[in-house]
Order: C-alpha cells, then structure tokens, then sequence
C-alpha cells in the first residue's frame, strides 16, 4: 500500500467507530480526549467467522494433542459427551479470554455438541458472551442459533 504523503489525523467517536479522517491541516473539531497517535496505526478489530470455543477444555489433552483427525475426534468425543453448562460455560469464557487478547472483537461460534439433556447450552454461551464480549457474538449449531443484540 503506498504511504500516504500527508500524515492525517482521525476522529474516533467511542470506540466503535471511525467518524471521520483528516487531512493534517483541518481544524481539528472540539474533543473529549485528544491521543497524539502519530506513531501508532489504527486498525480495524479482527473478526473471527469460525470458533468451537468448547474446544479450549480439551486442548491440552495428551492422547489427542498429537493425533489425526478422526483419531483426535475418536479421543475427544468420549469427553465432549459430557459437557454440561458448567463446562460450556468456562470454555467459553476462556475461548473468548484467549481471542480478546489477539484483538479478535467478534466471533462466532460452532457450537454442534449437545449431550442429552443440555440443549441450552447455546444460552449459556451467550451469558458467557455478554460477561466477555458484550453484543458481539454469535453462536450456533445443528440448527440452533442465537445472537445477542446489538449496541
Ligand atoms: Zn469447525
């Protein structure tokens, strides 16, 4: 990308938005906070379109760290069968921990594994989301969706 031969300057309004870029020499308008960002780059959040944040739990499994793929599922499947709302809920939370701290600031989760009798577990993501994302997240699987609702 070629470099810009003016530096420019940029108006953020909140944190969700780039209301408008500057040309150097404009009058900059009144501001809440002004952040001299010569030498750093604004860039958008990355947004993550595929996650199974359930995954996090079992991550460091040895039988299956080093496995193939269907010899991997074979040694997690026995162990995803018991997840509960409980276990969704605090692999969300670090899933979404561990994408906070690369930037991520959306997800999406492909949450498919519903052991009998936990079918909200979807819901519990959700209540995950909202404590580390806040409406930025959207979870779904085998036909179940959910999203929080936006700002
Ligand atoms: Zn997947």
């Amino acid at each position: 990308m070629p470099r810009p031969k003016q530096p420019s300057s940029t108006l953020i309004k909140g944190i969700h938005k780039i209301r408008q870029v500057l040309h150097v020499d404009n009058k900059l308008p009144r501001a809440g906070r002004v952040i001299d960002g010569r030498h750093f780059a604004i860039i958008p959040g990355p947004v993550n379109t595929h996650h199974h944040l359930y995954l996090t739990l079992t991550r460091a499994f040895a039988p299956a760290a080093d496995a193939e793929f269907f010899d991997w599922l074979r040694a997690l499947y026995p162990i995803w069968a018991r997840l509960d709302e409980e276990s969704v809920y605090s692999g969300a939370l670090s899933g979404m921990a561990e994408l906070l701290l690369w930037g991520c600031t959306t997800t999406t989760d492909h949450h498919y594994v519903f052991p009998r009798g936990h079918s909200q577990l979807i819901d519990v993501q959700i209540q995950a989301a909202r404590r580390a994302y806040g409406p930025r997240c959207l979870a779904h699987g085998n036909g179940r969706r959910r999203a929080l609702p936006g700002p």
